[in-house]
């Protein structure tokens, strides 16, 4: 007969929340623990009390994805509503289009390119010395060139990870499309949506499940790994060994938020680029929403900082560089046994909600693979 095992969870976010259901529909039985007073992790959202907006608490989430799979499994829990992320940036006094698109450069530039003229003007911006980027800068300044690269690029980046963006990988740069056509959708994915009544709802329904008990409130303690069968830790990769070697870099998000009546900015998402402008950007809730009527309106002007041990985790900080802190911790994760680090604090990496998703289906299957082997 099949053995039901006692699974133990540290984090209810995506990761832990996905392989949480697998492996209780397989028959095990899952105990996940989170220290928060929610499910969802940071993209967990809840109504304002006052508006009636559905706030991403933790900053904005949308779901994007070319993985029908991931697609499939997110619309099982969630009817996924139609959106699409159109994002402005406000640099020099003046409002763009983002991502980098024909708009943004006739505007910037003053011109009326067609594609062609376009792609032409920025390569003889571009510095085609750089043949292989291997850092933000050197990425922008090959592909974008540098009036664009400062005016866009360099001061949010700075404001965002307070690292010179020449010591950053260009991965991050890589995230954003750069387009010669006035198509202005900030992802290129197959996929996009917003779930009609929340982040939080969905990944409630995906643990609602017999064989999946969630105890908010509380932490799986790293010592309590041998009262179960096996362990899935999302939490912070440094977290589960007490931070013993130090403390990985992190960048934590601070929200000062503001309300009001009727439409307060226009769009869900401006970005302030100007390194001078203190935040980052500034999102409008309701946008996010666009089915649903509210009168008020909630806005949150977001700020980056280095995290503190009593603050919320974010964005790994990875440097061009390397970091032997991060891999020293990621070497002692996969020789752990008994436990299986998932997610982007239990990997120390930047992961999409859909990647994230991606390698949580992975996981399960891979450990109900080997536990069948
Ligand atoms: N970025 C930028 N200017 C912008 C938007 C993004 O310099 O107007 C850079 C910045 O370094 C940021 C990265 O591109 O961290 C990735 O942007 P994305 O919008 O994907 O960030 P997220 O929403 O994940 O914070």
């Amino acid at each position: 007969m099949k053995q039901t095992l006692n699974i133990g969870m540290a984090g209810a976010g995506l990761s832990c929340a996905v392989i949480a259901r697998l492996l209780a529909e397989a028959g095990h039985r899952v105990q996940l623990f989170d220290r928060r007073s929610h499910v969802a992790g940071n993209c967990h959202t809840e109504r304002d009390g006052e508006t009636g907006v559905m706030v991403h608490t933790y900053g904005p989430h949308i779901f994007h994805t070319d993985d029908d799979e991931v697609w499939d499994f997110v619309n099982r829990y969630q009817r996924f509503m139609p959106y699409v992320n159109r994002v402005k940036a406000t640099t020099g006094g003046r409002v763009y289009s983002l991502p980098i698109n024909l708009h943004t450069i006739n505007q910037f530039f003053g011109r009326t390119f067609n594609p062609a003229e376009a792609r032409a003007f920025i390569e003889a911006q571009a510095d085609t010395s750089i043949t292989a980027p291997q850092s933000f800068e050197e990425q922008a300044l090959r592909f974008i060139g540098r009036p664009l690269y400062e005016a866009f690029f360099r001061g949010y980046t700075r404001k965002q990870w307070e690292v010179d963006p020449a010591r950053l990988p260009a991965a991050i740069l890589k995230r954003l499309p750069v387009r010669f056509n006035y198509d202005d959708n900030y992802f290129a994915h197959k996929h996009q949506g917003m779930p009609e009544h929340g982040y939080t709802a969905m990944v409630e329904r995906i643990l609602d499940h017999p064989g999946i008990a969630v105890t908010l409130n509380a932490e799986l303690s790293p010592s309590a790994v041998g009262d179960y069968d096996h362990v899935f830790w999302s939490g912070p990769m440094d977290g589960f060994f007490g931070y013993d070697q130090g403390r990985l870099r992190y960048r934590t998000l601070d929200f000062q938020k503001f309300s009001g009546q009727g439409d307060l900015q226009g769009c869900a998402v401006m970005n302030y680029t100007d390194e001078a402008v203190p935040y980052t950007r500034i999102t409008e809730h309701k946008h996010f929403s666009p089915w649903e009527q509210h009168a008020g309106s909630v806005c949150y002007r977001e700020f980056s900082r280095a995290c503190g041990p009593d603050d919320i985790p974010y964005y790994p900080v990875h440097l061009t560089e390397g970091d032997d802190l991060v891999r020293a911790y990621q070497a002692r994760a996969q020789a752990q046994p008994n436990v299986t680090f998932v997610g982007r604090l239990g990997t120390y990496r930047y992961m999409d909600m859909d990647v994230t998703i991606r390698e949580a289906l992975n996981a399960a299957r891979a450990f109900l693979a080997r536990r069948q082997a």
